[in-house]
């Protein structure tokens, strides 16, 4: 049977203070205009389309292309750590000749809302995403429209968020090498083969790489399993389908619900979604960009009171509840929220309902669950009454849990504690999928790779 985790315990505090290149536009500093020069020559940047040039402030946008070129330039890879992703598609050690003799020119524009960013024969448009993206995500979006220059072109999605829609955006194979092949390839290497990276910058090419290589090709690259990750005041718990636990520490609370994502969890509040990191410990609260909860941050969908990234036959919905009672979910063809349907007296979003059935449902003011129609957003059939001391239940195997007030996990079917979890207090609780992108058993076959990580 294939190993879910695999048990190294590394030092906390010797990881969180290496060094290595900035990640944070904040932390680049200013750039010599001399090397500001040099890349705009080099890349043919029309610089008053990113509002001019700019050598320190990264609210510029000008700033922020030259701190990606920074990390293109200054990024260095050894090693022969290797994973499904690393195909050799483009020379680690020279990404930025690479990149540059892909690249006739980059300008900024918002033509194109629905894209982050564009190539037409070689001259790169960056749009509104773009620049809404931390210098990793700006990267790796740099390196994919490179690769479109080269003949490398997308089709139709048979799965995630664009499945049976018009537009192409998924890659056939990952062995084809093509943008995304390239743009995973980047990621994987930053994790396994990165010399000078940032610690935090490795771990947000992780949840990158896994957020995004589950739904961008047409064939399954990675395994998946489901995993429950439950959460407590200062650590969350992690157990497989052999009921084997493990502990990693939540070394940040930012007091919101925990929501399965398409890398993993998710803690979301009002205002911020943020990554929780199940590989390698939460260094620190990693603004979470990899699932399609970023798009909470963007600020086009305000007073947000919950949200729901859901499969529903491999196509990808996102759904959102809003404070003054609509329901929305994003068009993603149009890179848009749809038009609400009014629903005052839904509270929250739910998928599993009390009876255990897994879907999208919406729990009212007077403890009544309602299946919602993904396609129009509006209420269907009444499922069942959430009793109001359960903060959610779980689908697990055969099983349905439900999570207390009293930080009781119980067995719906028997109202008996469930025994693997009976010692713990539970706040929250989810299923989430892990992939085998990154770690290995004591064969050297791939494996989940969790971490457990022990405090000092
Ligand atoms: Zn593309």
């Amino acid at each position: 049977m294939r190993k879910l985790f695999s048990l190294v315990v590394f030092c906390f505090s010797a990881v969180i203070f290496a060094e290595g290149l900035p990640v944070q536009d904040g932390d680049f500093g200013c750039i010599p205009a001399q090397k500001a020069q040099q890349y705009v020559r080099d890349f043919n940047i029309n610089v008053s389309s990113f509002g001019g040039m700019e050598l320190c402030n990264a609210n510029v946008d000008t700033k922020k292309l030259f701190n990606d070129l920074q990390l293109i330039e200054k990024g260095q890879f050894s090693g022969s750590e290797k994973n499904i992703f690393i195909g050799n598609f483009v020379d680690s050690n020279n990404y930025y000749g690479w990149a540059q003799r892909q690249t006739a020119g980059v300008r900024r524009g918002q033509d194109i809302p629905t894209a982050t960013a564009y190539n037409s024969s070689g001259y790169f448009t960056m749009q509104d995403g773009w620049a809404r993206l931390s210098s990793l995500g700006r990267v790796g979006v740099f390196l994919h429209e490179a690769r479109h220059t080269e003949g490398y072109y997308h089709v139709q999605c048979d799965q995630g968020p664009y499945k049976n829609v018009a537009m192409a955006g998924c890659d056939e194979t990952l062995r084809e090498g093509g943008s995304h092949g390239v743009e995973m390839e980047y990621y994987s290497r930053v994790v396994l083969q990165g010399e000078n990276f940032h610690p935090v910058y490795k771990q947000m090419a992780r949840l990158m790489n896994l957020g995004r290589a589950n739904f961008v090709f047409n064939e399954t690259v990675m395994k998946s399993q489901e995993i429950l990750v439950a959460s407590g005041d200062k650590e969350i718990l992690l157990m497989d389908e052999d009921a084997k636990i493990i502990h990693t520490p939540l070394a940040y609370n930012n007091g919101g619900s925990l929501h399965r994502s398409s890398f993993g969890v998710t803690l979301l509040n009002e205002t911020s979604a943020t990554a929780v990191d199940l590989y390698s410990g939460n260094l620190e609260p990693i603004n979470d960009e990899y699932s399609y909860f970023k798009l909470l941050g963007d600020g086009r969908m305000p007073k947000v009171s919950d949200m729901e990234e859901f499969d529903v036959n491999n196509k990808r919905y996102l759904f959102a509840l809003t404070q003054d009672g609509k329901l929305y979910s994003f068009v993603f063809s149009q890179g848009r929220w749809s038009s609400p349907s009014s629903v005052p007296n839904v509270v929250a979003l739910v998928t599993t309902s009390p009876q255990g059935q897994e879907g999208l449902f919406a729990l009212t003011k007077t403890n009544e669950v309602y299946v919602i129609d993904p396609q129009n957003m509006r209420l269907g059939n009444r499922v069942g009454t959430w009793d109001p001391l359960v903060v959610n239940y779980v689908k697990w195997g055969s099983q349905l849990l439900s999570v207390h007030q009293s930080g009781e996990v119980l067995e719906s079917a028997s109202g008996k504690s469930y025994l693997p979890l009976a010692s713990y207090k539970v706040q929250q609780m989810v299923r989430a999928p892990i992939y085998d992108a990154f770690g290995y058993d004591n064969h050297g076959n791939n494996a989940f790779g969790l971490v457990e990580v022990q405090y000092q």
